[in-house]
């Protein structure tokens, strides 16, 4: 029997090749693991709408993989709105950037994380660091540890997917504010004198990925060392 033509004969293996990675925002919400707010919160007021099933509506135009692997996980997207124009050879975004771009700053609108996707991969930003740097940043705004004296003029706050597209052109050009992000979160922490680790979700100096360690232990079992 040829494993590769049976592999979706079963719901694991055709939910793989259906969503990919993009099925694990919604679950993860279900699940109460899903970042949002910096780590602050775990599941998502509206998960539908940053669902695998969205997605494909949304974005998906074709799956694309290694030779003879059945399950395709890579994305091609492209959208072209009155508002975004996403082209599809910066590649299709996968969960950890649905998370890091979209719900972690408390951004469900998926042309919008799509968008912010494309940007970095145009300046080879990692998307993870990018996004958590923000979030890291926004909670320092709300907590009252850096002001607009800090940030030339703007306001950081969670749920602004404008912040979010304004932000990463002016990292990856070390521009304005964007200077002071590119440092990443755990020199951000240094600089601000955050001493508290759950806001500041670094480990060895790297942000962290899209797994609450809470949830996920082996994850916290980093943070701890
Ligand atoms: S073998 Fe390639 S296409 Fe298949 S799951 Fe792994 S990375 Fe994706």
């Amino acid at each position: 029997m040829n494993y590769a033509r049976t592999f979706r004969d079963n719901p694991q293996g055709e939910a793989l090749y259906t969503y990919g990675t993009t099925a694990f925002a919604e679950i993860f919400s279900v699940s109460g693991c899903l970042p949002i707010n910096n780590f602050r919160l775990g599941q998502a007021d509206d998960p539908a709408s940053i669902s695998g099933d969205a997605y494909n509506r949304v974005l998906l135009k074709k799956r694309k993989g290694c030779y003879a692997c059945p399950i395709q996980c890579k994305r091609r997207i492209a959208l072209k709105d009155t508002q975004y124009d996403i082209k599809g050879r910066y590649g299709g975004l996968e969960y950890e950037t649905i998370a890091a771009l979209g719900t972690n700053l408390n951004i469900v609108d998926l042309k919008a994380i799509a968008k912010g996707n494309e940007i970095c991969n145009r300046y080879c930003l990692d998307t993870i660091s990018a996004g958590m740097t923000i979030a890291f940043a926004c909670e320092c705004f709300e907590a009252g540890i850096i002001n607009t004296q800090d940030t030339d003029g703007l306001e950081l706050r969670f749920g602004d997917s404008d912040l979010m597209l304004r932000l990463l052109p002016m990292i990856a050009q070390r521009q304005g504010f964007g200077d002071v992000l590119a440092e990443g979160s755990a020199r951000l922490a240094q600089r601000w004198e955050v001493t508290d680790i759950s806001a500041n979700l670094t480990v060895k100096g790297q942000e962290i990925p899209m797994h609450d360690p809470r949830v996920k232990v082996g994850v916290n079992l980093e943070i701890v060392i």
